[in-house]
């Protein structure tokens, strides 16, 4: 149906266009019949939550429309070429992952000089950049409902086990491991995460805290030098991702944890593979699924729409177009409980 419509639509514009479009054509010849084609510039290939997000894009892709799929390699200056590759080639819409979502300013300068609207995911740019231009869109989750999902966790938990506070003291003492400094999921899950704790009663108080860059080897450093530092002082970790919480495991099981009932509640975000495992395997008590899947499909259909020229609405995506610019997709609690809602 939304085919058809997209079909119908594109149909009407090349009547109304007339040989302006033949010109846009990346592909080459006939305009109609060849697909269109979408540069995708991902910030780095090996972040386990962004596989995620790159291989639902590329599914949703097939036979729709060509996306064309690139490693920016943690590097901002990278990525700027990779755009400036696809703007030469004349790619009829962008997806980009920003590596530095502050600069994402001169992306959108960029697309906009060529006339390609980019639709942005996953690290999103300040409300002044996406000002910039009306052709650029926003895929994302928001940051403050997978805070305070995370808090809640660690809440209940904290509720149900009175034996969680090791000290007796009333207080949950913590660690917090952060993602990416700068990164709007980084800074606003800490904060909320910490604030729904509180909003739920719970007095507490900061032992250790740092960032892992999302990552998790780094984590298990940080967590074994946290536990060097503070050893039994820490009751809770509260991971700002899911590689990063079960970074944070591997170092609590070298330091005897999960076993000889001696546990420590560690929560995380995403719902990746490995992280529910974790949960069926009783280490981790909770994380909050970043849905990878519907992200990916919401980006891949806004930047198909555009491709073909369109301007992306609820008809002809599916999706709600908040102030004419943002797609957010719902974050969702998951424990041992509802484990079977996301496998
Ligand atoms: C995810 C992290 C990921 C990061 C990358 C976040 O939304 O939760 O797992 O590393 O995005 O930008
Ligand atoms: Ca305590």
């Amino acid at each position: 149906m939304k085919k058809l419509l997209a079909v119908v639509t594109a149909g009407v514009l090349l009547a109304s266009l007339g040989a302006a479009c033949t010109k846009t054509d990346t592909n080459g010849g006939a305009t109609s019949g060849s697909l269109k084609t979408i540069g995708v510039a991902i910030y780095k290939f090996e972040d386990t939550f962004v596989i995620g997000v790159r291989n639902s894009i590329s599914d949703e892709a097939k036979g729709k429309v060509k996306v064309e799929i690139v490693d920016s390699q943690n590097a901002q200056p990278i990525q700027n070429d990779k755009v400036d590759q696809f703007i030469s080639k004349k790619v009829n819409a962008l997806a980009i992952n920003p590596v530095d979502r502050t600069v994402a300013g001169i992306l959108i300068d960029k697309a906009k000089a060529a006339n390609i609207p980019v639709v942005f995911f996953n690290r999103e740019p300040l409300p002044e950049d996406m000002k910039k231009w009306d052709k650029v869109y926003y895929v994302g989750a928001k940051a403050e409902e997978s805070g305070t999902m995370s808090g809640q966790i660690i809440a209940d938990y904290w509720k149900s086990h009175p034996e969680a506070d090791r000290n007796h003291d009333g207080i949950l003492q913590y660690a917090m491991i952060k993602g990416e400094p700068g990164h709007q999921d980084a800074e606003t899950r800490t904060q909320y995460s910490i604030k729904a704790i509180e909003d739920a009663g719970i007095k507490v108080e900061k032992v250790a805290e740092d960032t892992a860059m999302w990552v998790r080897v780094k984590a298990q450093e940080k967590m074994a030098e946290f536990l060097s530092a503070k050893g039994d002082a820490i009751e809770a970790v509260l991971a700002n991702n899911d590689d990063m919480a079960l970074g944070a495991i591997d170092a609590l099981k070298a330091a005897g944890y999960f076993k000889n009932n001696k546990f420590m509640p560690v929560v995380g975000v995403d719902a990746t593979a490995p992280a529910v495992q974790a949960l069926k395997d009783g280490t981790l008590v909770g994380t909050v699924l970043n849905n990878a899947k519907f992200q990916g499909m919401a980006i891949l259909e806004l930047a198909n729409v555009l491709a073909e020229g369109e301007i992306p609405t609820k008809e002809n995506t599916g999706y709600d177009i908040v102030d004419n610019q943002y797609v957010w997709i719902s974050y969702k609690k998951v424990t041992k409980e509802n484990i079977n809602d996301v496998e």
